[in-house]
C-alpha cells in the first residue's frame, strides 16, 4: 500500500455512502487521517466504518454535522481540528439533487441544493485555508458535476449550485496560485449512487420500463461511453491531485464523464 499521505488529514463531506465513501476509503489507503461526515442513519455510518477498518484503516473519525446550518458547519471543522490537530485535504462531495421544471421548483428545494451543494463547500473553504496556509501545504476539492460546465432541463438549482462550484473553485484557485496550495473541481458524468438511483427509478415508472432498461436509457442520452463513472475512479482522481503530481493543478474543472461534455 502506497502511504504517501501518512500524517495528513482529509476532511471528506457526505463520505457516508456513494461517490465520497470511496474518495475516503483511497485517502484513508494512501495514509490520511480521516473525518467522515454525513446525514445517514446510524446502521449505514456503523458500515461504513466497519468497511474502512476491515481494509486496514484505523486513523478514522465521524461527524453527523448537517451542511444546511452553518452553526454545525463552525462546528465541523472544531471536531476534526479537535481530534486530528489539522485539517490538509478538503473534499467538498456532500450533494443532493431535486428534478422538477422550474415552474414548479419550491423555495425549499432550491434553498437546500445551494446551501449543501454551494455555500458549505465556500464556508468550509473560508475556515480552513488560513489553517493551510499556516501549515504551509493544502488540498481543496470541490466534487462539481458535468452539471457544472453543462445544463440539462429540470435541474436548475443543481445545475446553478454546479456552475457556482466551479466558479468558487477557480477564485480559490487565484487566490492560491502562488502557494503550495491547490483548488480543483471534479465534474463526473453519470455514477450510480443512490443520489441516480432515484432518477432512474421515476424514468422507469415515467416510462413505464424496467429499471435496467431505464438506466440505459438515461446513458444513450447524454453520457457517450455507455457506462457509468465508477465511484473507484473519482476516488483515484482525487488522490492522484494530492499527490506531488498534482502541485501545478490547479484551477481545473477536470471531467470524468464518458465523453459527455465533449458533444
Ligand atoms: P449520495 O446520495 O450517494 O451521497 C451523498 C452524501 O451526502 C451522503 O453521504 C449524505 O449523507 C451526504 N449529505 C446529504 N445531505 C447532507 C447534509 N445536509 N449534510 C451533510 N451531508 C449530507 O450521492 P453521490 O452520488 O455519492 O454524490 C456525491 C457528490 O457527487 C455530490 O456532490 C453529487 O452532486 C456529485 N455527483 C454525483 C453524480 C452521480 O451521478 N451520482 C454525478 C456528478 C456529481
Amino acid at each position: 500500500m502506497t502511504t504517501f499521505l501518512e500524517g495528513k488529514t482529509a476532511l471528506v463531506t457526505g463520505s457516508t455512502s456513494g461517490i465520497g465513501f470511496e474518495i475516503a476509503r483511497h485517502l484513508a489507503q494512501a495514509g490520511c487521517g480521516l473525518m467522515l461526515n454525513g446525514v445517514e442513519k446510524p446502521s449505514v455510518v456503523e458500515n461504513a466504518i466497519a468497511d474502512l477498518r476491515n481494509t486496514g484503516v484505523d486513523d478514522v473519525s465521524f461527524s453527523d454535522t448537517d451542511l444546511t446550518d452553518p452553526v454545525q458547519v463552525e462546528r465541523l471543522v472544531a471536531d476534526t481540528l479537535d481530534r486530528f490537530g489539522a485539517i490538509d485535504i478538503l473534499v467538498n462531495n456532500a450533494g443532493i439533487q431535486h428534478v422538477a421544471p422550474i415552474e414548479t421548483f419550491t423555495d425549499d428545494n432550491w434553498d437546500r441544493i445551494i446551501e449543501i451543494n454551494l455555500s458549505a463547500p465556500f464556508r468550509l473553504i473560508r475556515k480552513i485555508l488560513p489553517m493551510m496556509r499556516t501549515n504551509g501545504w493544502g488540498r481543496v476539492i470541490n466534487i462539481a458535476s458535468v452539471h457544472g460546465l453543462v445544463a440539462s432541463r429540470h435541474k436548475s438549482a443543481y445545475v446553478a449550485a454546479k456552475h457556482g462550484l466551479v466558479g468558487l473553485t477557480k477564485t480559490v484557485a487565484l487566490e492560491t496560485a502562488a502557494e503550495p496550495i491547490t483548488c480543483n473541481a471534479l465534474c463526473p458524468g453519470y455514477v450510480r449512487t443512490a443520489l441516480m438511483e432515484s432518477q432512474i427509478a421515476s424514468k422507469a415508472r415515467a416510462e413505464r420500463i424496467s429499471t435496467e432498461e431505464a438506466a440505459e436509457l438515461i446513458l444513450l442520452e447524454k453520457q457517450p461511453s455507455l457506462s457509468f463513472v465508477s465511484p473507484a475512479d473519482i476516488g483515484s482522481m482525487v488522490t492522484f491531485l494530492c499527490s506531488e503530481a498534482g502541485d501545478q493543478i490547479t484551477g481545473a474543472a477536470l471531467t470524468i464523464d464518458g465523453g459527455w461534455s465533449a458533444q
